[in-house]
């Protein structure tokens, strides 16, 4: 608890006064220290890219000026790291754009297994490119759930490009629908989608953390993969804004479940 202090001298008394005062400041200090590791945090993770371009610009203009193999390898990595400072200004955005929607709920209908069979289509050239394949379950009668599209879309984007990043190649990403009498956690009726990887699964002391803004579980994975440690957090901001629920499980070795369910009400 942090608590602010106030002293404040009392002229008017017969005899000089302080008058103290105590306020409990914690919540605003809270807010302001996560404001301070955000901005810390947003820095570090444009100036791993930024660094590495600065340098590689020097080595091209100095020892590697006429070696061509070089300089085809080196403006391979800086696309690369480009790409990277790109995806992460892009999460930015769309996570700051989900958080000032957040009391704004999507009044549109929208039918869930459409959005996931055309995200899919979009990821196809890159699960192909790890040598993954998709395992799309039915989905009879599923109702319509309220929701924002293209935020529907990025949910499912975020999921299915995590599954085909971290799930392994070779291996394949089940897409499953669920209509749910009774959610227990938002305690009415729901659709839920699961997507399922068979990757190496996470372990369960990270598992609380994976929404938090640049948490990764495995750092060096996660950067190799070109992550920007927003994913989930995005995915988390736009189910609270959709009064939806993300859950996870997952069992290292055999792989991991992300399960978002959405509730169904009335017409
Ligand atoms: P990133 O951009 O790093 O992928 P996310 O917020 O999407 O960030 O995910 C956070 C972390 O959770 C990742 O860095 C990774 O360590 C872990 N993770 C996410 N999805 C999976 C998955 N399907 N299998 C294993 N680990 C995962």
């Amino acid at each position: 608890t942090v608590f602010r202090v106030t002293c404040t001298p009392i002229d008017s008394a017969p005899v000089s006064a302080v008058l103290t005062s105590l306020e409990d400041v914690t919540s605003i200090e809270t807010a302001s220290q996560m404001r301070r590791d955000f901005v810390a945090n947003v820095s570090h993770e444009l100036r791993t890219p930024l660094t590495a371009l600065v340098g590689f610009i020097e080595t091209l203009r100095g020892p590697a000026r006429d070696d061509a193999a070089a300089r085809d390898r080196f403006l391979e990595i800086m696309a690369r790291e480009a790409v990277r400072m790109n995806r992460l200004v892009d999460d930015l955005l769309s996570l700051s754009r989900v958080e000032s929607e957040e009391r704004v709920r999507p009044t549109e209908l929208q039918t869930l297994p459409e959005i996931v069979e055309s995200v899919c289509l979009s990821l196809r050239p890159l699960a192909e490119a790890a040598g993954v394949v998709f395992d799309i379950g039915l989905a009879p009668n599923l109702p319509q759930v309220r929701g924002d599209a293209d935020q529907l879309r990025q949910v499912f984007t975020n999921l299915i490009e995590n599954a085909i990043k971290y799930g392994g190649s070779g291996g394949v990403i089940h897409i499953q629908y669920d209509l749910l009498a009774r959610d227990p956690n938002l305690g009415s009726a729901a659709v839920a989608v699961t997507v399922a990887d068979e990757g190496p699964g996470i372990d369960t002391i990270h598992l609380h953390r994976l929404t938090e803004r640049f948490y990764r579980a495995d750092d060096h994975r996660a950067q190799s993969a070109g992550g920007t440690g927003l994913g989930l957090a995005i995915v988390k901001h736009i189910m609270n804004r959709h009064r939806g629920h993300l859950k996870i499980d997952s069992t290292v070795g055999k792989g991991s479940r992300f399960r978002i369910s959405l509730p169904v009400r009335g017409k």
